[in-house]
């Protein structure tokens, strides 16, 4: 008999070996050598009061021997010699897109402009070290897409547009630990994306799929409003059957290259602001009730903000406990930063976005010139504005948050995981008023929320700016883009995804869909 158990549990029970057990036993009232396995179905940690208690669901095996695999199984083909797909982006869209593929029989032929995970490395040190952006090869571009060098949080409020169970599990067949499986707010870390993102390319090549890296798609060759073929940079010309456009939100040449065909795109409503980064220790007093160090039972605590300025949303987006600050730039010439974290999340700093809803229809009449990529447009005027106020490198401008409320220059600033360094600026003066006057009222709101969160220890870094896209592809109810046959825009660059999760479950779809076009 297997029956399903809610446990409560606190810090002191926790510590104590077999206490799963012995709860579950005593709530099902059964004897404890009649229980022959556990297995934890979900775990979170509820910290609001003082007490805090772990809260799980586990399934109690009762004289019944636990199955040994319980998970999914994906049945991977030979497609060496089946019908392409062409996938545009390796990202988590275009990486789930090609498994999908290859479990119904389609070969994937992706082009990705950048380069495999190993060799992005040294394209990210020259970023941190030297402040040289290779266009090609940064945090955003490159073998498993802006998902590789990140949190790696998989999070997502996005359950009812695919099965976030599949994706997980997935993740876990190419080497993630199970116990993504398991934790309410599940993450990989950093550490451990490249390996697993190595895994799922292994496996695609193994099947017969194709992956090209340092291959950036340049041209779409559209001949009565169908996709014929792809132009690659290195003037390679691919005949194609349905492509699946899975470029991200930072591949500014595309969003370009459509406009310039005059392809149908949409002006889309985004959020832009900045980073804010304390020193772990503040969050976890504040969050876990503690002073000085945290149990060493609990992880390095995270928050989520939220706040209502002038019926405007300002909140708090991709917080990344224990992380670091990183230069995620894709071009010379701007600044924009971000966050990641590694799997143990035991960097001595916790940092966040903190962002404003930017409305594409009320906020920005300058730029209504732009037409459909006016918010692209103001995003990178906001990105060449920390470039400069950083002192034209990818030094990034920054302040203690309480001089940005308080509206004065920072006569020095606080230390920072942020490798390429941090230069003091007047942000408050600096950004535009639209965001940061919403953003200091926010922060003096965010204060009470969480008592110490405002405080001279924090700095401000600008800009987080690349927090979903500022242009949306449009697709019917087939994901096909409306005008051109065979053209399916796909995760977060066409704007069906905000994060890792939703983008791989875009991919599957559009996966799905490419091949029914096709079959
Ligand atoms: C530093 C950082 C941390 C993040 N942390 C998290 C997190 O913890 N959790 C989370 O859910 N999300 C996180 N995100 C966001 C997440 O990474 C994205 O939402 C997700 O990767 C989007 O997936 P995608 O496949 O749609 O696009 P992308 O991941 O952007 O992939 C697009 C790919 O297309 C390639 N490409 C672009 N143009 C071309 C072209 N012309 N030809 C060929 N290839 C091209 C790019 O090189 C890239 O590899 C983070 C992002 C960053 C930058």
């Amino acid at each position: 008999m297997i029956k399903e158990v809610q446990l409560r549990i606190n810090l002191i029970e926790e510590k104590q070996e077999g206490v799963l057990k012995w709860k579950a036993s005593k709530q099902l009232g059964v004897d404890k050598n009649e229980i022959t396995a556990i297995k934890i179905l979900r775990k979170s940690i509820d910290a609001r009061k003082r007490q805090i208690i772990f809260n799980y669901k586990i399934a109690v095996y009762i004289n019944e021997p636990v199955p040994e695999n319980t998970g999914y199984t994906f049945d991977y083909k030979d497609v060496s010699a089946a019908k392409e797909i062409h996938i545009i982006g390796f990202g988590p869209a275009g990486m789930y897109a090609a498994l999908r593929c290859i479990e119904l029989g389609y070969k994937p032929v992706v082009l990705e402009r950048g380069k495999n995970v190993k060799d992005r490395r040294r394209d990210l040190r020259a970023i941190n070290q030297f402040h040289d952006v290779n266009e090609d090869s940064n945090y955003c571009f490159g073998e498993g897409g802006a998902g590789t060098y990140s949190d790696g949080k998989l999070y997502t409020r996005s359950l009812k547009r695919g099965d976030v169970r599949r994706i997980f599990e997935n993740f876990v067949f190419h080497g993630a630990t199970e116990q993504i499986l398991i934790d309410a707010h599940p993450h990989i870390g950093t550490n451990k994306l490249p390996k697993i993102i190595q895994n799922i390319r292994e496996n695609i090549l193994k099947y017969g799929g194709e992956i090209h890296f340092e291959s950036r798609v340049t041209n779409l060759i559209i001949k009565e409003n169908k996709l014929q073929a792809i132009h690659l940079q290195n003037g390679t010309e691919m005949s194609v059957n349905a492509v699946i456009l899975a470029t991200g939100h930072s591949a500014r040449d595309i969003y370009y290259l459509l406009h310039k065909k005059n392809i149908a795109l949409k002006a889309k409503s985004f959020a832009m602001g900045v980073r804010v980064e304390h020193p772990q220790h503040i969050i976890d007093s504040i969050q876990y009730h503690c002073k000085g160090e945290r149990d060493e039972l609990l992880p390095a605590a995270a928050y989520s903000l939220v706040h209502q300025v002038n019926d405007r949303g300002v909140y708090s987006f991709c917080m990344c406990p224990g992380g670091f600050i990183v230069p995620a730039a894709t071009a010379n010439g701007e600044v924009v930063v971000n966050g990641m974290s590694p799997s143990k999340r035991n960097n001595p700093f916790a940092n966040s976005g903190i962002v404003v809803e930017i409305n594409v229809e009320k906020d920005l009449p300058k730029y209504n010139h732009f037409g459909e990529l006016k918010g692209l447009e103001y995003q990178k005027d906001l990105e060449k504005l920390a470039f400069n106020a950083g002192g034209k490198s990818q030094v990034a401008p920054a302040q203690r948050l309480t001089d940005f409320v308080e509206g004065r220059l920072s006569n020095d600033l606080n230390s920072s995981s942020y490798q390429p360094g941090l230069k003091s600026a007047p942000l408050h003066s600096l950004l535009p008023k639209l965001i940061g006057s919403k953003l200091r009222k926010g922060f003096g709101v965010f204060g009470k929320k969480m008592n110490g969160y405002y405080t001279a220890e924090a700095n401000v870094v600008g800009v987080e700016s690349r927090t979903s896209s500022p242009v949306n592809i449009p697709r019917n109810e087939n994901l096909e883009h409306p005008e051109i046959e065979g053209l399916f825009p796909c995760g977060e660059g066409g704007g069906y995804a905000g994060g890792i999760v939703s983008a791989a479950m875009d991919g599957e779809r559009c996966a799905e869909a490419a091949i029914k076009r096709c079959s």
